[in-house]
């Protein structure tokens, strides 16, 4: 899709991006009109529950479908969006439309949690006059009550590295989801260069082990640590553990022995589109009971 913005701006989508002030402008361009257009979505992926074999959360993963460029995946926009701001309208529409999914599932007779991915710049704006309360706070309580979603249905996927700066608002905010009821998860556990001490001060509820200690955990000692050790120490913080990226049996077996208490990945199903998500959920509702 890249090589379609013209043969000069292929490196617009590479991580080491040679962003000429022309490239950015012409990015930024698609991706408003992206969001005008409704080329953006959300697929879900089903996050199950490895003693009972329950799907309880999907997490919401969002992808552009734009009529130019082909599918490009979020690695290749959101750090661009991050950088050009339009994460915070983005972050926005993610946190409302994930609300009224997970709205229609709860109505449905399918309680199940959504967990919605958070930028740090969703973290690190700034507070005007005209805002009786931080941004982030007025997207997702708009979020809950537009959708009429319990709040404990709701969980916000954070980074190490949104911990790391800021430290009195993002304990502001995250305290206030906490009061609210709202579930706070660690993605990508492990890959962050933060202390661990965060995991006592903040109020987490769920580490997700990140994927590349998952892929070799059948072969490799060291991983099988390593998962291990989180798991132990998890346990004795409360907190839940996620595995993500399993993708094959032997990979479950491991993680159940190691007490991992739910799995995400392409074993069970790749991220579906939206109108996958309700049949998925009554066929392995169906096939649990
Ligand atoms: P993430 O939150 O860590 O999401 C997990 C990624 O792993 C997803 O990639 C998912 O499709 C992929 N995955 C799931 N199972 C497997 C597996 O078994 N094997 C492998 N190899 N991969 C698996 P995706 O959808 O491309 O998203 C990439 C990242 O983009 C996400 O990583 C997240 O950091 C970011 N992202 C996605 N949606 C949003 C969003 O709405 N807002 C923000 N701020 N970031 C988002
Ligand atoms: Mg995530
Ligand atoms: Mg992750
Ligand atoms: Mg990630």
């Amino acid at each position: 899709y890249a090589k379609k913005l013209g043969k000069n701006n292929y490196q617009f989508f590479t991580p080491e991006m040679n962003r000429t002030a022309q490239n950015y402008m012409k990015l930024e361009k698609h991706l408003r009109r992206a969001m005008e257009q409704g080329e953006i979505e959300l697929y879900y992926q089903p996050q199950i529950d490895l003693a009972t074999g329950k799907v309880i959360c999907m997490e919401a993963l969002i992808r552009w479908f734009s009529a130019e460029l082909g599918a490009v995946p979020p690695g290749d926009f959101i750090p661009f969006a991050e950088e050009s701001g339009l994460i915070l309208p983005i972050g926005a529409w993610v946190l409302k439309t994930a609300c009224a999914q997970a709205k229609l599932w709860e109505t449905a007779g399918l309680a199940i949690r959504v967990a919605v991915n958070l930028s740090s710049r969703q973290f690190h704006q700034v507070q005007t006059a005209q805002h009786a309360r931080h941004p982030l706070l007025d997207a997702v309580l708009d979020a809950l009550d537009a959708s009429g979603l319990p709040p404990a249905l709701l969980e916000l996927e954070i980074t190490e590295g949104i911990l790391m700066r800021q430290l009195d608002s993002t304990m502001e905010i995250l305290n206030i989801l906490k009061d609210i009821g709202v579930r706070i998860s660690i993605d990508d556990f492990g890959t962050g260069y933060s202390s661990l001490s965060y995991l006592k001060r903040f109020p987490i509820d769920v580490l997700k082990i990140d994927k590349s200690f998952v892929n070799d955990i059948t072969k490799d000692p060291n991983d099988k640590a390593i998962v291990s050790a989180i798991t132990v120490m998890a346990q004795q913080l409360k907190l839940e553990v996620v595995a993500e990226g399993v993708e094959s049996t032997a990979q479950m077996t491991y993680l159940r022995e190691l007490r991992c208490n739910y799995v995400q990945g392409y074993f069970f199903s790749k991220p579906l589109a939206t109108g996958q998500v309700l049949p998925f959920l009554r066929q392995s509702a169906a096939a649990t009971d």
